[in-house]
């Protein structure tokens, strides 16, 4: 059984544009991140796994290290394999192999294909330029860091990409209450802190801020200079808070459904733990153990006890068995877990979690 034991708080020496978003929204998960050294309590999604697969191709093919079909089967089955073993050693061996567990794995590995050759046409404008994939900036003071996909300058134009392996836009409605699509705030928000990275190391905001998907489709990200600059700040401020947080041990959570839904540190998270007492929306449940069944099967059920409240989890593995019946009475928590059609009855699924 998992246990969190003494959680070692840190300080958060430097905030990346890519982690603004979520430390906006709960700084108390960038707290817990940095608490266990960026290692995940839960497991995250196989197609998050497989994102860091196709995003690490797209920087290869960037930087001229994968170049042909060739050199694309061969890296592409080697990054496989290193997530696989990564997995096997993290004990999360149920993704294995990632391709039987992704929907659209060839499709995607397709459209990964296509960027093959295809930058020069990416900016006509600059397409004469010079490129930098995996581009270091940090602020002067240091408190602001992150790497840039893609660099392209040509003269005193220069032009920031980031590349995506998901989902770009999302459903948004206007002031008439009409929906439309829009880029993800967080993305917006994420390459308008690298503009101002680019400008404090070169003196000037690059001409344009570019997303560009798997499907090579491209969304241009408008921005001002005093927009960036404000974010800018507001991200310095923030980090400095949080810190300011960490060492009075005086924490700022943020437990919502949006924001803890997919948060991988929810073992650790009090705030949340407390919230899961009173909201069963969530996929993981806390309780004392009440009584404990072994079917035939070898299948293991769990009754577990909150308050008024009895949940019960099925199809828990048989091996499961001794370390729950030694916690008897013990207060545990059990995370991505499957509702059935009764109410407060679970199903254990292949990423399943407990932690005492
Ligand atoms: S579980 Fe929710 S409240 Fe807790 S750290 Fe994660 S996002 Fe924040």
């Amino acid at each position: 059984m998992n246990r969190i034991e003494q959680i070692n708080y840190k300080e958060i020496k430097r905030i990346s544009p890519s982690q603004f978003f979520s430390m906006k929204n709960c700084s108390y998960k960038s707290v817990l991140n940095e608490a266990f050294d960026k290692q995940p309590l839960l497991p995250i999604s196989a197609n998050a796994y497989f994102g860091t697969v196709l995003h690490k191709m797209l920087e290869l093919i960037l930087k001229g290290s994968v170049r042909n079909e060739g050199d694309f089967n061969k890296m592409f089955d080697e990054q496989i394999k290193s997530v696989e073993d990564k997995l096997q050693m993290q004990g999360f061996e149920f993704f294995i192999p990632l391709q039987k567990n992704i929907k659209d794995f060839g499709i995607k590995k397709v459209l990964l294909k296509k960027h093959l050759r295809s930058l020069p046409e990416q900016s006509p404008k600059i397409s004469d330029g010079k490129y930098q994939a995996e581009k270091w900036f940090e602020s002067k003071d240091k408190l602001i860091a992150g790497k840039i996909d893609m660099l392209i300058e040509f003269g005193q134009d220069a032009e920031i990409i980031d590349f995506k392996t998901g989902t770009v836009t999302q459903d948004v409605l206007d002031d008439s209450g009409e929906i439309f699509s829009d880029v993800k705030e967080e993305y917006k928000e994420q390459l308008k802190l690298y503009a101002c990275l680019y400008f404090e190391n070169t003196g000037r905001f690059p001409t344009s801020l570019r997303l560009i998907d798997l499907a090579k489709q491209k969304f241009i990200i408008s921005f001002s200079p005093s927009e960036c600059n404000f974010l800018f700040e507001e991200a310095k401020r923030l980090l400095q808070s949080t810190n300011e947080n960490i060492n009075k041990r005086t924490f700022v959570a943020n437990p919502t459904e949006a924001n803890c839904k997919y948060c991988l540190y929810r073992p650790a998270c009090s705030y949340y733990l407390k919230l899961i007492e009173t909201d069963y929306s969530f996929n993981d449940v806390s309780g004392s153990i009440k009584k404990l069944v072994k079917y035939e099967n070898g299948h293991v059920s769990v009754f577990l006890q909150n308050g008024e409240k009895l949940f019960t989890v099925n199809n828990l593995p048989s091996e499961k068995y001794e370390e729950l019946n030694d916690n008897r009475s013990k207060k545990i928590s059990i995370y991505n877990l499957r509702k059935e059609a009764t109410e407060f009855v679970y199903s254990a699924t292949k990423t399943t979690m407990i932690y005492a």
